[in-house]
């Protein structure tokens, strides 16, 4: 143990040391975790060093990014965890329209370094996540309806697998490890840096748009009516919420459980309001928020309501169609929102997600046109039991209308079953490639693919 101490050049923390207690958590407070081993990584020296360590000494390794996964694989009891955070180098090739990125950057570091020059790729929308577990596992947002997942923006990866060799994962380079990472989430190695593409994304029109309770129902079947034409520039979801008390909001709404449309469009800032017509006259609103703001903006504009260290917990289901049964399921739950920073979200997965086939990257669900997402979060542990109970009465009762499977960057730990599901006709081939990288399953600590060797694999 003392000898890898002296081998590493980034941070080691030990369960004795002072910054142990703070070092093991992640960004869900619900989880509480005692790894034995806790190394802020320098470089890629430095994660080759543990991932061989891990393996040699049989200990579970957790792989911590962002932090940000809400079943907590960013920690773990009593093995190693391998944290990124540390690792952040960035570097945008204007010309190209590429920027290589450090497996330890959040969405915000990214944003930020190529905003400057009026670019942007497809990444999640909280600034705070990280890009590593978000990209892993597919990763959509703002961007997604017109430039696809965050994965289908990936060009190349460096990954570290588990027999502690540095590949090179690309369309011509170890092209098998490449479809994997593309949605296969941490199971085939740690990707020390991602090389994107990016697209022109300067400012946007964006905001939420609050309508009263009262009208959910209709306002959930303009949503559905919009999106089906809405251009791939215009994104937008759907939100149950209780209006947070602080600006922009007027005090006569502070506390109020509202639905919402919240909007975002890459397109001409004119054009995007008036393509907003029909979302911006119904009701009326309540209160109507969209208008112009640069990316970043809009990347960061729910973290505040959204810091480390609250408790979640989620449930979420892929969804092909909003039938009204789904919206009249919606119309009974929703308005139960537990909390301020709980929220039920639809998110749109069409447009430019549909452009890749099923089986071009391990991300297999390209024919959905939603996920839903309900989140109880709450800064108070003892009251996530009851609203935990209304997740699942929630999902429950949307499950009937949902498409098998779900999105793995939203599982909890729900069990093999929905993992494979989620994985659909792909769940085969990722366990083969999971066998041929890492066959004593070294990444376990993650929405996990067992290794299955490739005959077995696919009788
Ligand atoms: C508030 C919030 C908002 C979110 N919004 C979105 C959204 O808009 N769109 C979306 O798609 N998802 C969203 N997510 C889900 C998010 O994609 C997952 O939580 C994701 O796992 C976070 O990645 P991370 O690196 O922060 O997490 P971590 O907890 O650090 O890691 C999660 C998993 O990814 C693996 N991993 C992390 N980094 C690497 C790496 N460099 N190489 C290999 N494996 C790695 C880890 O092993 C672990 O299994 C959101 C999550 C939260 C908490």
């Amino acid at each position: 143990m003392s000898s890898f101490g002296s081998q590493v050049r980034g941070r080691v923390i030990r369960p004795e040391d002072a910054e142990y207690d703070r070092a093991r958590r992640v960004y869900n407070a619900d989880i509480d975790l005692r790894p034995s081993l806790i190394v802020q990584c320098a470089d890629v020296a430095d994660v080759i060093y543990c991932v061989n360590y891990a393996r040699e000494q049989g200990l579970s390794a957790a792989v911590r990014g962002g932090g940000h996964s809400a079943p907590g694989f960013g920690t773990c009891d009593g093995g190693i965890v391998i944290d990124l955070g540390r690792m952040k180098g960035i570097r945008v090739d204007v010309e190209r329209r590429i920027a290589q990125a450090e497996g330890g950057c959040a969405w915000g570091d990214l944003d930020h370094a190529t905003h400057v020059f009026g670019l942007a790729t497809p990444g999640g929308i909280i600034a705070t996540t990280g890009i590593g577990g978000l990209t892993t596992g597919g990763g959509f947002g703002y961007l997604s309806r017109r430039y696809g997942l965050a994965c289908d923006n990936l060009i190349s990866a460096d990954v570290v697998t588990a027999d502690g060799r540095l590949l090179v994962a690309s369309a011509t380079e170890n092209s098998d490890l490449f479809w994997a990472i593309r949605g296969g989430g941490g199971n085939f190695g740690i990707v020390t840096s991602f090389e994107f593409r990016l697209h022109p994304v300067a400012h946007v029109y964006a905001g939420p748009i609050l309508y009263s309770l009262d009208q959910a129902g209709e306002v959930l079947g303009l949503f559905r009516d919009f999106m089906r034409t809405a251009p791939r520039e215009f994104s937008a979801f759907f939100a149950f919420l209780i209006v947070p008390p602080a600006p922009p909001f007027p005090e006569s709404l502070h506390g109020k459980t509202v639905c919402a449309i919240m909007c975002a469009s890459t397109g001409d800032l004119a054009t995007a309001e008036e393509i907003a017509k029909p979302l911006r006259e119904f009701g009326p609103p309540l209160l109507c928020l969209p208008h112009p703001m640069p990316y970043p903006f809009l990347q960061s504009l729910f973290d505040r309501l959204l810091p480390h260290g609250l408790h979640h917990y989620w449930k979420a289901d892929f969804v092909t169609e909003l039938t009204d049964d789904a919206i009249a399921a919606h119309v009974k739950f929703g308005p139960a929102i537990p909390t301020v920073q709980s929220a039920l979200h639809i998110y749109p997965m069409d447009g430019a997600i549909h452009d890749t086939g099923p089986d071009d990257t391990a991300f297999a669900h390209r024919d959905v046109r939603f996920v839903h997402i309900i989140a109880a979060v709450t800064p108070d542990p003892a009251a996530l039991r009851p609203q935990r109970q209304w997740v699942r009465d929630y999902w429950d009762a949307l499950h009937p209308h949902s498409a098998s499977g779900s999105y793995v960057n939203f599982l909890m730990e729900e069990g093999d079953e929905r993992i494979a599901q989620s994985y659909s006709g792909n769940h085969q081939r990722l366990a083969a490639i999971k066998h041929k990288y890492d066959p004593e399953n070294v990444f376990r600590v993650n929405q996990n693919i067992k290794p299955v060797p490739a005959r077995s694999a696919a009788s």
